[in-house]
């Protein structure tokens, strides 16, 4: 091997370590939603100012369910694994087996890990689904409009507090349904199981300053906000 090519190679090393220590620091969204080990003591950026979503979730919506709801879902989850075999657990595992896990353990670890998915999947600018998010929605609803409509169901349906998922079963099929409170499909109590792709928060802190009981113009409203690029990733990542 002659000196350039030695160097070249050295170089390549260190760039790709550089690269590593990079992703390593990745905000903890990403690494959840990539279904990688979750060990963190930092609460995870919003990825966009509190008004990017306006007008259809305005900014005061979201400055109190990120800072006072999100947060205190976060603080008690870690104080509620802290100490405990699950300290060090990833997230999945711990929704695995959720069952044998304490009331602070399953509502607060869904509260945060929920609305990180739900942040993530809302933005501004995106087109729309890939051609092979596409092609599995018709596939599975028969037309987008159709999946809308079952979404749309399911979200206006939850009765109470919970959220509205969209989701990929274990064997490889998109599917729409519901959870109470903050239980998710990754969870062994939930009724409906599979990796989350999209998610609407509906409880009535989510909508009750501008939509008061108007749950179905929230849900509607939702649709503008929908950030594809993100779910296009989260399907990309869960069919592989
Ligand atoms: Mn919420």
């Amino acid at each position: 091997m002659n000196k350039y090519f030695s160097n070249l190679l050295f170089t390549g090393i260190i760039l790709t370590m550089t690269t590593g220590i990079i992703r390593a620091e990745e905000p903890i969204n990403k690494k959840i939603l990539n279904m990688k080990e979750f060990k963190t003591n930092e609460f995870p950026a919003l990825p966009y100012s509190y008004d990017a979503l306006e007008p259809y979730i305005d900014a005061q919506t979201m400055e109190i369910h990120y800072e006072k709801h999100h947060r205190a879902y976060f603080n008690n989850f870690i104080a509620a694994v802290k100490g405990s075999d699950l300290e060090n657990a990833s997230i999945e595992k711990i929704f695995a087996e959720v069952s044998k896990a304490s009331d602070a353990v399953r509502n607060n670890g869904g509260g945060f890990y929920n609305h990180v998915i739900f942040w993530d999947n809302l933005g501004k600018g995106s087109s729309g689904p890939s051609p092979e998010l596409a092609a599995a929605i018709n596939t599975a609803f028969g037309s987008f409009e159709k999946f809308k409509e079952t979404f749309d169901n399911a979200a206006k349906t939850r009765f109470g507090s919970g959220w509205a998922w969209l989701y990929l079963t274990s064997d490889k099929k998109l599917a729409v349904g519901s959870t109470p409170n903050q239980d998710n499909p990754l969870m062994d109590v939930s009724p409906v199981k599979g990796i989350p792709l999209l998610a609407i928060d509906v409880w009535e802190h989510a909508y009750y300053l501008k939509y008061q009981n108007r749950r179905p113009e929230y849900v509607e409203a939702f649709w503008n906000v929908v950030n594809w690029d993100t779910v296009n990733r989260r399907y990309a990542d869960a069919v592989r």
